[in-house]
């Protein structure tokens, strides 16, 4: 389930293995403007989850800011964001983190390659960009024309984060980095090493655009999350 110690635990475990950590701001009103509209604000106010849904932007944008500052960044944020929609939250999302990344990060990226690895659809970062020619959105596993999800594995996951880089160009790389894929939760696919494999894919891939690199926590239930993401920023930084 969604709570705090999904966080917690990979915070300690990350400053253990010396990473560096900034307290982001929260996101402006103005920034959460920039994707979500009025009425959908005011009613996540008085749902009473403004507070950490702004805090989750705020750290997106920030990381995307360190990105585009040639240091590729995770944010380590709750609640998740990408199942929410400009006027819709659902599934434990209430503002997009990464959309509103991605739009505030424009003046400085104009085109962005998001690649969604979360076990779930990125519905709402999908509809957010809908249309719009200077954003790629790529789900593994999710979206398949072939079917070839019913019988994926750990290699054509892979290669499907791979080919995610063939066919446009990006001023910056977003990650909406989920870990329910993982062996040991919902989507019991990808082991942690795997996790590896795709944050280094990612890496090489990031190079066609300077290195312009970052990532958002999205779902990952398992006690051994930690573990996932610490594997993912190994081969990611
Ligand atoms: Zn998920």
């Amino acid at each position: 389930m969604e709570n705090p110690d999904r966080v917690r635990l990979a915070s300690v475990e990350l400053r253990k293995a010396g990473y560096q950590f900034r307290e982001p701001e929260t996101a402006s009103l103005d920034a959460i403007r920039a994707v979500h509209g009025k009425e959908h604000i005011d009613r996540v106010m008085l749902s009473g989850h403004f507070e950490a849904a702004s805090l989750a932007a705020g750290g997106a944008l920030a990381a995307a800011e360190l990105a585009m500052q040639d240091e590729p960044a995770f944010a380590l944020v709750r609640p998740p964001g990408h199942h929410a929609a400009a006027n819709r939250a659902w599934g434990m999302c209430y503002f997009n983190s990464m959309a509103i990344a991605i739009k505030n990060i424009r003046p400085r990226a104009k085109r962005a390659l998001i690649i969604d690895i979360d076990l779930h659809f990125g519905d709402g970062t999908v509809s957010i960009f809908r249309g719009d020619q200077n954003v790629k959105i790529v789900n593994p596993w999710s979206v398949d024309e072939n079917f070839e999800y019913l019988d994926m594995d750990e290699s054509r996951y892979l290669r499907q984060v791979e080919t995610a880089f063939q066919d446009f160009d990006y001023d910056i790389v977003g990650v909406s980095a989920g870990f329910d894929t993982y062996l040991e939760d919902w989507g019991k696919l990808l082991k942690k090493e795997d996790y590896y494999k795709i944050g280094k894919a990612i890496r090489e891939g990031a190079k066609k655009c300077g290195g312009h690199r970052f990532a958002v926590l999205e779902g990952g239930y398992h006690p051994d999350l930690l573990w996932c993401i610490k594997s993912f920023i190994e081969g990611f930084e």
